[in-house]
């Protein structure tokens, strides 16, 4: 281990710390993972030792069912790994729970910041900038032309959309860990105090949020609506491949929203029949990408996945050392 930083290794399948033998989101079962967050494709299940934060494991167990090995580790904590290699979690304002890891060996500093955004978020700790020597971090939104707007506009434009349909109820597509939860708790910031109906795939993931101090107020299942009239004028959450499907029969006329970073593009709206796109995004778009390099002020920068060639090229221009590393597994499922 004498060549500067080669007790770290970018391998297709995750980040490998090499001395204490761990790996960081390993996109298949390994003997000791460390987890940056509970999204499907970051928190594989069947792993010998899992180390992450306190929600991260409690979203892990609601999904696994099982919490063997969990070895919980709360935010600005540090832990000994082994061969000389500790591991501190910071906030990383992706959901709840997410955390970026700070690996350091040496007085070798390097950050892995699984998925973040800058953007304010009422349901998770905010990103912390923190010096680094190697910033390893996403670019799912690596593009200049996604920009996300402040999340006020779309909720504005989401209770526009309800005050103009007294008779309907808009479905909002949004993804069960996160995006539903935030756009409720966003909701909820402006004074709206009535009924938000879920899909019962929600209904989980919002109870956790509300046992880890997320308050989201009045939420009732659509399986238990007494009748379509009492869904009219309402918003409905609901997971997006719900949207379309027959389930969605048992609403009253539906307006179909979507929350997602996605939804800049309007081709992807259209493919999904979404009439009121709604630009929501839990990820960094391009100018929190290249404002947290800037901040952060890495000797090199590694991105994980997402569009890495702007990023790339950005790096490039602004003199900055920078790779991209071909990781496997990981999905734009969770924007
Ligand atoms: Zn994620
Ligand atoms: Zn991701």
């Amino acid at each position: 281990m004498s060549s500067p930083f080669s007790w770290i290794r970018p391998e297709p399948w995750g980040i490998h710390v090499v001395p204490p033998d761990i790996w960081v989101d390993p996109s298949r079962p390994v003997p000791r993972a460390l987890v940056t967050h509970g999204h499907a494709d970051h928190a594989r299940g069947g792993h010998g030792e899992t180390i992450a934060t306190p929600a991260t494991l409690a979203i892990m167990k609601l999904r696994y069912a099982t919490s063997q090995g969990a070895v919980p580790v709360g935010y600005g904590e540090t832990v000994p790994l082994g061969g000389g290699v500790s591991a501190t979690f910071l906030p990383a304002g992706h959901v709840l729970g997410s955390a970026q890891i700070l690996l350091e060996h040496a007085g070798e500093r390097v950050i892995i910041t699984g998925d973040y955004k800058r953007a304010p978020d009422p349901t998770c700790a905010p990103f912390e900038v923190t010096p680094c020597d190697i910033f390893i971090t996403e670019a799912t939104f690596g593009l200049p032309v996604f920009t996300h707007p402040p999340i006020g506009e779309e909720i504005g434009k989401l209770l526009a959309a309800r005050a103009e349909n007294p008779d309907s109820c808009i479905l909002v597509g949004a993804y069960a860990l996160g995006k539903a939860q935030r756009v409720i708790a966003e909701l909820r910031a402006t004074g709206q105090s009535d009924t938000i109906w879920l899909h019962g795939a929600m209904e989980a993931m919002c109870n956790l949020y509300e046992e880890h101090g997320v308050a989201l107020g009045d939420l009732r299942l659509v399986s238990d609506a007494p009748s379509k009239e009492a869904m009219r004028g309402s918003i409905v959450m609901a997971p997006p491949s719900a949207l379309n499907d027959r389930w969605s029969r048992r609403l009253p006329e539906p307006v179909t929203a979507m929350a997602s970073g996605w939804m800049r593009v309007r081709q992807r709206a259209r493919q999904r029949g979404v009439e009121l796109p709604l630009v929501i995004s839990d990820h960094a778009d391009w100018g929190e990408l290249t404002r947290t390099i800037a901040e952060v002020n890495p000797q090199e920068t590694w991105i994980t996945h997402g569009r890495e060639e702007a990023l790339l090229r950005w790096c490039e221009l602004s003199q900055r050392r920078a790779r991209a590393l071909a990781l496997v597994g990981y999905e734009d499922e969770d924007d």
